[in-house]
């Protein structure tokens, strides 16, 4: 069976000037998957505007308001980092009925899996703060849908971007019904993704957050979801696995964005989203959405794409820009032992 992709060129209207995070990102990616002949093979899915219902399921109504006025009037800056334009608001809203509709597909049996290649990116959007390049949180719009519109009852976020996904985080932090897990750069932007935070109230136990150090290549990562997600996700028995999948983790991103500090490879990416195909076809029917959040380096987040692809097709895997000159292997042993206390594992 074929995967599912959703993209709409309005993406690439979401205006944010000289910035990491620029429309040049998704033409790189649109072009390689065209080149190596996967765009043609692909399900394109289409989607219209998530509702103002959906969005507001995990955002404030004031703050959507706003959004919208001040993007209409020509845009600004959420916070020093946060561009937006004219365009802005009817991208994100665009990104954020992307991740429903690819969600309903995959839960109708339509495409067993989907990804919905979009920006802005979302996973730092709080409920009434747009923050790290994130304007509107697609992936929890997404499981919302998932929850209250579609009736399930366990929905896993599984985010293996460099950064923590604040907002994700912060918008089912008491929510027992969205289990969110994170891998991640710490200490790092945004400061949050502690391992000792685990959610709080009927939530408690439903955050599971991995701390890498800086320098973790891909041995760490897969180790993480491999050590601590796996057990969790079987306990948890998710009806659906959501992924903020961000790609900066990425060796050469370091040279886009410094305060990045990982050396995790395309072939990586690969072994990452091949654990998390098979955790689907165990846990739920295979039903998995990718939704882009960060990768900054176009041409190693193009070939990242790629490869996601081609797992989810059974093919291999092909890696052109390798792994770096050095990885440092530092002992997550104590980490993932902490991990597993916190979280009553083993
Ligand atoms: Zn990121």
């Amino acid at each position: 069976m074929v995967p599912g992709l959703l993209y709409d060129p309005l993406y690439l209207e979401h205006e944010t000037g000289r910035h990491p995070e620029h429309r040049g990102r998704l033409e790189t990616v649109t072009a390689l998957l065209r080149e190596r002949g996967l765009w043609d093979r692909l399900v394109h899915l289409p989607a219209g505007p998530a509702t103002q219902a959906a969005l507001e399921a995990g955002h404030d109504p004031a703050y959507l308001g706003l959004l919208e006025e001040y993007s209409r009037r020509g845009g600004g800056f959420l916070t020093p980092d946060t561009p937006f334009g004219r365009r802005s608001w009817d991208a994100a809203v665009r990104a954020s009925g992307a991740a429903i509709a690819a969600t309903d597909a995959v839960l109708d049996g339509r495409v067993p899996a989907a990804f919905v290649l979009s920006r802005p990116p979302g996973h730092h959007a709080c409920p009434a703060q747009g923050m790290g390049f994130c304007l509107i949180n697609h992936v929890a719009v997404a499981a919302r849908h998932a929850a209250r519109a579609r009736g399930l009852e366990r929905v896993l976020i599984v985010d293996f971007d460099v950064h923590h996904g604040t907002g994700t985080q912060d918008i089912f932090y008491a929510d027992p019904a969205v289990l969110y897990f994170s891998s991640h750069q710490y200490p790092a932007y945004p400061g949050t993704g502690g391992a000792d935070e685990i959610g709080e109230g009927a939530g408690l136990g439903a955050t599971v957050n991995v701390p890498l150090p800086p320098g973790t290549g891909d041995a760490g990562f897969v180790s993480a979801l491999e050590r601590v997600l796996v057990p969790v996700a079987r306990r948890f028995r998710p009806e659906l696995i959501l992924v903020s999948a961000g790609y900066d983790a990425h060796w050469t991103n370091t040279a886009y964005l410094n305060s990045i500090r990982m050396a995790a490879t395309v072939d990586g990416f690969g072994q990452q989203v091949r654990i998390l195909r098979d955790l689907a076809a165990e846990l739920c029917h295979g039903r998995l959405v990718f939704v882009l959040e960060g990768g900054y380096d176009p041409e190693a987040l193009a070939w990242s794409v790629d490869a996601t692809f081609r797992v989810l097709l059974h093919e291999p895997v092909e890696d052109p820009l390798g792994p770096p000159r050095s990885t440092p292997t530092a002992d997550l042993e104590g980490l993932f032992r902490l991990c597993e206390r916190l979280h009553d594992l083993g």
